[in-house]
């Protein structure tokens, strides 16, 4: 898919970013974010969603908020003409839908006035991802054939405001409030003195589709007292009528295994989104920390003489997706393709390698199904025979010399060729140490022995070890070195990748619910 660009001529996309979570935007607002000129971003927007963002891409945030002297919404109508006269395409990205109560009607008005072309890109409202995500229907054959929204923000002291109380009180559905946090309390007394059910039920969703979303319900009578006294923050939906009530059954999102739970990841950028990707799958709360940066050491001499001797090799090992990728991004530079490889064989660690080779389109010829270079020496050896075989390993420079030992035992003639490295990045560790003492960490996660150095060189093992936080090792090695610092771990994958350790985690977390 495409987005036009017409020449010369700026238009402004009024982009509905959906509810909160990254990945409810629509196929249309992502692609017009890949091609923006320039993104004026709402605070309610998630920030993850600029990964889209072209480099060059202009970001401009204007969070508002009354009284605070940010942007006002006269300052934004300004600074969308202003844009539009010097870039070609503008997305203004607003949380949810650009038109529920987001005002996007005035900007569209704005733009329209001063003839400058715009579109309107709808977007995952607050009230509908928040009744999806808890299992509570806005509408139900049974009991509500209609729904309103209705802001909040004009209830409290509005002489002029259009909510019609009478009305709303006798409403036979479901009434969704936006924006209704800080007069809940002042809306329930309105609604019972028009003649609503005290009892009626209500419900409070924060932070809707998030990981750390949270609901609260109780009687519209008391929903105010139960939202303060369980701690809600806005931003937050309110429903009430029967759909309130709710059906446990319907609620798949806060019973994901790891619903909930903080889990920090350690690996370098790459990595790290990966991991924090499934994590958020699993219903978990991704907590970024890029211990390590991973170095190219695909520009020295001895791999580029390597590389052009690969047709002299039987075997080409790679022993990590981290590897692969190094590879491929080099190729890239080189302006060459897995043609290079001739007609050498290709073993690979892990499934995660191997799928990563895959996606290059190179099948490899052996997948251990072990994950350490140990056992991958030892089931070489059984899968072939060596002897006299050249064999090309392509890996960290950090790996240890284990599987080259088993490999020559065996009469392969073996040239280890590091393709990358890792170091410790450097990081701001304050707020992450704060959290981890604080007991604001559930588990941190280590996949490998250079996390596990990095992430200790900056944070100490006494912080970790005194605290609530777990620890899950992805396998034998790393949990060596993490026993060498003096590091408590808690679990250990079976099944030495990300899922295994994903499962180790989910599996402990399941435990504990049962005891
Ligand atoms: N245009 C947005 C609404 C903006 S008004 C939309 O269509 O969703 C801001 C209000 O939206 C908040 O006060 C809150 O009531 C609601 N809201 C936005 N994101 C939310 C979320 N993730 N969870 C619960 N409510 C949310």
């Amino acid at each position: 898919m495409t987005v036009e660009r017409q020449k010369n001529r700026a238009r402004v996309y009024l982009v509905g970013a959906g509810p909160g979570r990254a990945d409810l935007i629509t196929v249309r607002g992502a692609e017009l974010l890949k091609s923006a000129d320039c993104i004026i971003c709402d605070r309610l927007a998630n920030p993850v969603l600029l990964k889209f963002a072209r480099p060059d891409a202009e970001i401009i945030n204007v969070p508002k908020r009354e009284g605070t002297g940010l942007f006002t919404q006269e300052e934004i109508n300004k600074l969308l003409i202003e844009k539009a006269s010097s870039r070609q395409n503008i997305v203004r990205l607003k949380g949810g839908d650009p038109c529920i109560f987001a005002r996007g009607a005035e900007e569209a008005e704005v733009l329209s006035d001063a003839g400058i072309d715009f579109e309107i890109v709808p977007g995952i409202t607050a009230a509908v991802a928040a009744a999806g995500y808890t299992g509570i229907m806005l509408t139900h054959r049974d009991y509500s054939s209609q729904v309103v929204f209705v802001t909040g923000h004009e209830a409290e002291g509005k002489k002029d405001t259009n909510i019609d109380w009478r009305l709303l009180a006798e409403f036979p559905g479901t009434i969704s409030f936006y924006m209704a946090m800080g007069t809940l309390e002042f809306i329930a007394d309105q609604l019972i003195k028009n003649g609503m059910d005290e009892a009626a039920p209500a419900a409070v969703i924060a932070n809707a589709t998030l990981p750390n979303q949270r609901i609260a319900k109780a009687p519209l009578r008391l929903i105010a007292e139960k939202c303060k006294k369980d701690g809600l923050e806005p931003p937050a939906i309110v429903v009430i009528g029967e759909a309130a009530a709710g059906d446990t059954r319907l609620s798949w999102f806060m019973k994901k295994p790891l619903f909930g739970k903080s889990i920090v990841v350690t690996r370098d950028r790459r990595g790290n989104a990966d991991f924090a990707a499934r994590i958020i799958r699993q219903g978990g709360n991704p907590i970024e920390f890029e211990a390590i940066e991973i170095k190219p050491l695909t520009q020295t001499n001895k791999f580029l003489k390597t590389l052009s001797r690969f047709p002299d090799y039987d075997w080409i090992i790679f022993t990590s997706a981290n590897g692969v990728n190094i590879f491929f991004d080099c190729l890239q530079n080189l302006a060459k393709d897995a043609r290079v490889f001739a007609s050498a064989k290709i073993a690979a660690i892990g499934s995660q390698t191997a799928n990563r080779l895959t996606e290059f389109g190179i099948r490899p010829d052996f997948v251990p199904a072990v994950f350490t270079g140990k056992e991958l020496g030892s089931q070489l050896i059984g899968h072939t025979n060596l002897k006299g075989e050249k064999v090309l390993l392509l890996r960290s420079q950090l790996a240890s010399n284990e599987l080259i030992d088993i490999m020559q035992q065996a009469g392969a003639e073996v040239d280890n060729v590091p393709i990358y490295t890792a170091v410790t990045a450097k990081n701001d560790c304050a707020w992450l140490t704060e959290k981890i003492s604080g007991g604001a960490i559930d588990w941190l996660t280590f996949t490998s022995p250079s996390c596990v150095r990095a992430f200790f060189d900056q944070i100490l093992p006494d912080i970790v070890n005194s605290s609530n936080a777990k620890v899950a090792s992805l396998g034998p090695v790393t949990s060596e070195h993490l026993e060498e610092l003096g590091v408590r771990i808690n679990v250990i994958a079976k099944e030495h990748t990300i899922d295994g350790l994903l499962k180790e985690i989910e599996d402990s977390e399941r435990a504990k619910n049962i005891s």
